[in-house]
């Protein structure tokens, strides 16, 4: 639908605000509920940074469904991306752990920390 035609079907309903964020993000929302056939709109509030995207009460569930699908794709998408990041991290981690008897950051001597003598390894 367009939004002329969303509008028309807003104009005497009860409306929520179901996201506030930024206008690209908005708009693509917008453009999203609008291709599955369910009024929305988006608005500026003067007292808000962000843009709201408003749609019918009874509309919310089917947005939420469609939106969940969508963001479990990110999430699964990001999630990947963690999991490196933290092996990342690991790694590079390795061997150069503070001591947990001083704190001293440093690579083993002979498996020892070089500050305090404590055995690490
Ligand atoms: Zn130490």
């Amino acid at each position: 639908m367009t939004e002329r035609e969303a509008f028309e079907q807003l104009e005497d309903s009860e409306l929520v605000t179901y996201a506030q964020a930024s206008l690209d993000y908005c708009k693509d929302m917008l453009n999203k509920c609008l291709k599955a056939d369910i009024p929305a709109m988006i608005t500026k509030p003067e007292d808000s940074e962000r843009v709201h995207l408003l749609i019918r009460e009874q509309d919310v569930e089917q947005v939420s469904t469609m939106f969940d699908a969508e963001w479990r794709e990110l999430a699964e998408q990001e999630g990947s991306f963690q999991a490196d990041d933290a092996q990342k991290i690991d790694e590079d981690f390795e061997g150069d752990l503070p001591c947990p008897a001083c704190g001293h950051v440093a690579p083993l001597v002979e498996g020892a920390c070089a500050d305090c003598g404590l055995v690490l390894e």
